[in-house]
């Protein structure tokens, strides 16, 4: 197995569990509401743990889309700031970066 199919392969594994993670919890919301369920306190509880999942879950997820797309393009694991390849042992630890180290760090110190 390449490493292009392992990045793939892990790539849309994670994506597979955004999707259920994000399905899951619209889910838990639909049944709190199919159970009329009208105390504020447990509802708007059940929206603050929607919104972050989805906030956090939506971002990975266009992360996870980005590095496919890459993947197929042929342009995966190149950093995009520099254009210099992304160190292997970064991508297998976040495998849809998008800045190397270097870059990574520059980004962070500037913000
Ligand atoms: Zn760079």
């Amino acid at each position: 197995m390449s490493n292009e199919d392992e990045v793939r392969k892990s790539l849309l594994a994670k994506r597979a569990e955004l999707v259920k993670r994000v399905g899951g919890t619209q889910a838990i919301e639909r049944q709190e509401v199919a159970e009329g369920q009208n105390d504020n306190a447990q509802l708007w509880e059940v929206s603050d743990i929607r919104d972050d999942l989805d906030a956090q879950g939506a971002t990975e997820l266009d992360q996870v889309n980005k590095a496919l797309a890459r993947l197929d393009a042929g342009d995966y694991g190149l950093c995009t700031e520099c254009e210099e390849p992304i160190a292997v042992a970064r991508l297998k630890a976040l495998p849809y970066a998008t800045l190397c180290i270097q870059c990574a760090e520059e980004a962070e110190e500037s913000s």
